[in-house]
């Protein structure tokens, strides 16, 4: 694709050293004909040490003009779903696959997908997640190349190269078809099981590596 690659070529094996910096070199971002279209490049929003990643499928007309990830009406109804399970906007780091909005909010091209996606390498690498929610088919393609579509995978845990995925309904797509509106809520509800089990097994682990008082420091303890 003509203008993929410029002058600020991302060299193989840089990492950037937080998410200030790595969101400083997405807004001066040229590595694809988006980033001179775009008003604002939108790299993500969300607390560095987030235990969930939300990775959905690229900025709108309304995420392009604020700068912010899902502040439409697909936002919306993603922050209903966190409320649902307990969860705000607060506690998990929002992103999508491209950082700039394809015009008339087209499908993202592969070769734009693949210009944008040492960022969400990097993305994943600075956050270290408990779990990645994929949503839609676009994130699973790119996050889980050859897997089953969405449709057989959503709601699962999927495990690759060290990061846990649980793909789930993109909310665009259950605010045009309602029919996917509950399998959507289902697939949150999957993933409070899954945050649930997992902090089940960190108390279990910090209980087993607490050291049992020897009888005598226990009669020290009590008389
Ligand atoms: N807004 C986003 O930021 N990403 C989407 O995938 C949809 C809406």
């Amino acid at each position: 694709m003509p203008g993929l690659r410029s002058r600020h070529t991302m060299g193989p094996g840089l990492d950037f050293v937080d998410l200030p910096s790595l969101s400083t070199a997405v807004h001066n971002c040229r590595r694809c004909p988006l980033g001179h279209s775009r008003t604002q490049a939108v790299p993500g929003v969300g607390p560095a040490n987030a235990r969930i990643m939300i990775v959905g499928e690229a900025p709108g007309q309304n995420e392009d003009l604020q700068g912010e990830p899902f502040v439409g009406a697909a936002g919306k109804l993603l922050d209903q779903l966190l409320r649902g399970i307990g969860l705000s906007r607060g506690d998990v780091f929002i992103t999508n696959i491209l950082k700039c909005r394809p015009p008339g909010n087209r499908d993202p091209q592969p070769a734009e997908a693949e210009a944008c996606s040492p960022y969400l390498q990097q993305q994943l690498r600075l956050i270290k997640p408990e779990v990645v929610l994929v949503l839609g088919r676009h994130a699973l393609a790119r996050l889980l190349p050859g897997y089953e579509s969405i449709s057989r995978l959503h709601g699962k845990v999927v495990s690759k190269d060290g990061v846990t995925y649980i793909p789930v309904y993109h909310p665009a797509a259950a605010l045009y078809n309602s029919f996917l509106m509950g399998p959507l809520e289902q697939d949150f509800k999957a993933v409070r099981a899954h945050l649930d089990r997992a902090e089940e097994r960190r108390q279990a682990l910090a209980v087993a590596a607490t050291p049992v008082p020897k009888p005598e420091e226990q009669l020290t303890l009590f008389g």
